[in-house]
């Protein structure tokens, strides 16, 4: 039996699909019905994520490609372009963390954080643009974080990189607008998985520090992975039609509300 698929199908190709944020969104865009390229490190995160992609019924394409080599997204995307067809929409989301107090920070630690974070996004970008260009038509989200917007300790190479996937993402919409491309970023909170879970291994008190992380987010708890990709799957969608060059915060009211209440008044006073 032959498949026939309607030139209205989307195909997202989105990176970091193996694990934590990346798998949400390729199961939140699964069950509307999209196609999906799911593109990671190779390994059984891999092809556990497109296992529980196909399920929802969708064509699933998983490559094994590491988004720092230039040479390895342009063939990500031709790949996906050859078996699946044209990409309407692309998550760019793989990343890594690496944390250090900035005395320590090496010259190997900073090359590595910007040959993925940085650089691997750009490379992304580039080739999504690459291939949305000649069809007018497109959307792209970029994974930011809160720390592109504010500093915290030990981070000072990683908001380096998520400072720059910001003004990226504002440059690129600038310019891919008028193909009728939209470009956005989301700015995740601190969401459970398990490049957030990894930066416990070193804690004195893991429980202690957990608790204060989340008792410094408004709404009292962390993000689950798939609340981030709800809002990235929202971007993606024309629901989202007019809305290119800005980032959505999705961060629990981290950012936006002042983390203890004001003298004297009891806000949890019923009126
Ligand atoms: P995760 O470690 O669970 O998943 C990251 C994924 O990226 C994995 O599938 C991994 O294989 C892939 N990856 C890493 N380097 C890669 C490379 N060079 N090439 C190809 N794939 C690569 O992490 P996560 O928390 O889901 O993070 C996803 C994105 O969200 C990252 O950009 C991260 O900076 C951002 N973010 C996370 C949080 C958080 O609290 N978890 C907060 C803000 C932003």
């Amino acid at each position: 039996m032959t498949t026939t698929i309607s030139s209205n199908q989307r195909v997202a190709l989105i990176t970091g699909a193996g694990s934590g944020i990346g798998r949400a969104t390729a199961e939140v865009l699964a069950s509307q019905g999209v196609d999906l390229a799911l593109v990671s490190r190779p390994g059984p995160d891999l092809d556990s994520a497109a296992a529980a992609c196909q399920s929802h019924g969708v064509r699933v394409l998983k490559i094994a490609a590491d988004i720092s080599d230039s040479g390895e997204v342009r063939a990500a995307f031709a790949k996906t372009e050859a078996e699946l067809g044209p990409i309407t929409d692309v998550h760019n989301n793989a990343g890594i963390s690496v944390v250090a107090p900035l005395v320590d920070t090496s010259d190997d630690v900073w090359s590595t954080q910007l040959a993925t974070n940085l650089s691997g996004s750009f490379y992304v970008l580039r080739e999504a643009a690459r291939v949305m260009v000649p069809r007018k038509r497109g959307a792209i989200v970029n994974t930011a974080s809160e720390l592109a917007l504010q500093g915290q300790a030990g981070y000072v190479a990683y908001t380096a990189t998520k400072g720059g996937i910001l003004s990226m993402t504002r440059s690129a919409a600038a310019e891919l607008a008028s193909w009728g491309i939209r470009v956005n970023a989301v700015c995740p909170g601190t969401t459970r998985t398990p490049m957030f879970l990894a930066e416990f291994d070193g804690a004195a008190d893991p429980s202690a520090e957990f608790a204060e992380n989340e008792a410094s987010v408004a709404l009292g708890r962390i993000a689950t992975p798939t609340e981030i990709a709800k809002a990235v799957a929202f971007l993606l969608s024309d629901d989202a039609s007019y809305v290119t060059g800005t980032q959505l915060i999705a961060d629990g009211g981290r950012s936006g509300c002042f983390p203890v209440g004001s003298i004297g008044v009891d806000a949890t006073t019923s009126v």
